[in-house]
C-alpha cells in the first residue's frame, strides 16, 4: 500500500495545484500520517500531521485508489487530500475475488 498526501488547499483556503508528498503513520497504530518534507500551510507545524477532515465530504473509492479529505492535526485546517493506492494486482474487488478462490469463466 502506497500513501500519498496532496497538499492542494493554500493558507487562505483556496484550492490550488498542490505537491504530493510521501505519508506514513508516526508509529505504528497513530490515529495520524505524517507527511514528509511539508508543512502547514496555515500554522506551520512541523513535520505536518493529517487525518481524514471531517468538514469536507471525505471519501471516495476508485478502481486503484481511495482519497479522502485531510486536515492538519495541530489546527484543524483543512490542507489536501490523502491518496491511499491499493497494492493490489487486479485492483481491491477483483484481488478479493480471485484470491478467494472459485473458478471464473471468461
Ligand atoms: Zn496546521
Amino acid at each position: 500500500m502506497k500513501i500519498t498526501v496532496n497538499l492542494h488547499i493554500d493558507a487562505q483556503g483556496r484550492d490550488v495545484d498542490g505537491s504530493s508528498y510521501d505519508a506514513a503513520p508516526s508509529y505504528a497504530g497513530a490515529p495520524h500520517l505524517e507527511v514528509d518534507g511539508a508543512s502547514c500551510a496555515r500554522c506551520g507545524s512541523t513535520p505536518l500531521r493529517v487525518a481524514g477532515f471531517k468538514g469536507a465530504a471525505s471519501t471516495v473509492t476508485t478502481a486503484d485508489a481511495t482519497y479522502t479529505a485531510c486536515g492538519c492535526v495541530a489546527c484543524n485546517a483543512h490542507v489536501g487530500t490523502i491518496k491511499r493506492e491499493a497494492s493490489s494486482i487486479f485492483g481491491e474487488e477483483e484481488d478479493a475475488r480471485v484470491l478467494s478462490g472459485g473458478w471464473r469463466v471468461y
